[in-house]
C-alpha cells in the first residue's frame, strides 16, 4: 500500500479556505482531514472533534510536552496544533491528508522534513475583499477582524514559499485549481496506488501490434 500525500493549505483568515476545503472534501475520495487541537472558543455551529478538538491551555501544554504535535503555533492569540499521530495514521493507511494550518505551522512542516508535503497558499484578490468577507461572515468582533487583517499582511509575505498560490476571486475557479493540484499529485508515477488501473498496453508486447 502506498503512503498518502500530505497537502498543506494556508490562507489569511477570511480568504475562503474553509469554504474551498469543504467542497474539495466532498468532491474527492480518499482525502482525509487532520482535525487540529485549539485553545480558541468554538464558534456557533462548530462541532468538537469535527471542526477542531477544543481543549484548554493546560491540556494543550501537556500535548506539547509529550511532543504530540507535528507542528503548532500561536495564531490570533490562540494556540493551534496538529496531532502527529492523526496525520501519520492516515498517511500510513494510504489516505491523502489535508492540513489546514497557518504560515508558521507550514514553515515547521517544511523545515523539519519529517514528512514530505505539497503546499498551497490561498490568497484573497485584495485586502478590501478580505475585509468584506470577514465582515460578511459575521463570526468575529470588529476587534478580532482588525487583528486578522493586520496578521494577513505578514501572512501574505510568506506565500512565495508555497509550491502553489491560488487566488480565490471566483470561488468555483479556485476550487477547481485546488482540486487540480491534488489530482496532479495523485497521478505522479511514484504515487500510483497498488491496484490502480494502468493501461493494459504496458503489459502488451510490441510484437503483438
Ligand atoms: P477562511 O476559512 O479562509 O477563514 P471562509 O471560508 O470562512 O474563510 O470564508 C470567509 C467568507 O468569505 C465566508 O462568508 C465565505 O462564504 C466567503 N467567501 C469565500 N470565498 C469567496 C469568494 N470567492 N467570493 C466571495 N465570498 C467568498
Ligand atoms: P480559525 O480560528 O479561523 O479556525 O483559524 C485561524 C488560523 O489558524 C487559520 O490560519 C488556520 O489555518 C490556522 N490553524 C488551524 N489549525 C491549525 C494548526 O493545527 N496549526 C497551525 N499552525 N495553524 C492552524
Amino acid at each position: 500500500m502506498k503512503h498518502g500525500a500530505l497537502f498543506i493549505i494556508s490562507a489569511p483568515s477570511g480568504a475562503g479556505k474553509t469554504t474551498i476545503l469543504k467542497k474539495i472534501m466532498a468532491a474527492l475520495p480518499a482525502l482525509g482531514f487532520s482535525v487540529s487541537h485549539t485553545t480558541r472558543q468554538a464558534r456557533t455551529g462548530e462541532i468538537d472533534g469535527t471542526d477542531y478538538h477544543f481543549v484548554t491551555r493546560s491540556y494543550f501544554q501537556e500535548m506539547l510536552q509529550a511532543q504530540a504535535f507535528l507542528e503548532w503555533a500561536e495564531v490570533h492569540d490562540n494556540f493551534y496544533g496538529t496531532s502527529r499521530k492523526s496525520v501519520t495514521d492516515q498517511l500510513n493507511a494510504g489516505v491523502d491528508v489535508l492540513l489546514d494550518i497557518d504560515v508558521q505551522g507550514a514553515r515547521q512542516v517544511r523545515e523539519s522534513m519529517e514528512i514530505p508535503s505539497i503546499s498551497i497558499f490561498i490568497a484573497p484578490p485584495s485586502l478590501d475583499a478580505l475585509r468584506n468577507r470577514l465582515t460578511g461572515r459575521a463570526t468575529d468582533s470588529p476587534e478580532t477582524i482588525r487583528l486578522r487583517l493586520h496578521n494577513a499582511i505578514t501572512e501574505m509575505a510568506d506565500m512565495h514559499r508555497y509550491d502553489h498560490i491560488i487566488v480565490n476571486d471566483v470561488l468555483d475557479e479556485a476550487i477547481e485549481m485546488v482540486k487540480a493540484v491534488i489530482l496532479a499529485e495523485r497521478s505522479r508515477s511514484g504515487r500510483l496506488r497498488s491496484g490502480a488501473p494502468l493501461p493494459v498496453l504496458i503489459e502488451a508486447n510490441a510484437n503483438d501490434v
